[in-house]
């Protein structure tokens, strides 16, 4: 199932794929940071919020 990582502060999405990699991976491919608030991630798993996506309305 698809999984879609987001910054808990804007919602901004910094990730939305198939294959769950780390979410740590998903940090650090941002630098560390959220592009659009600039919020420092800190590769800390609380800055983020991991939903998955729902697949049936297509
Ligand atoms: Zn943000």
């Amino acid at each position: 199932m698809p999984q879609r990582i987001y910054c808990s502060n804007c919602t901004h999405e910094l990730y939305v794929g198939l294959e769950l990699e780390s979410p740590l991976e998903a940090i650090h491919k941002h630098g560390g940071l959220c592009p659009n608030c600039r919020k420092k991630l800190a590769f800390n798993i609380e800055s983020i919020k991991i939903t998955p996506v729902e697949m049936e309305s297509e």
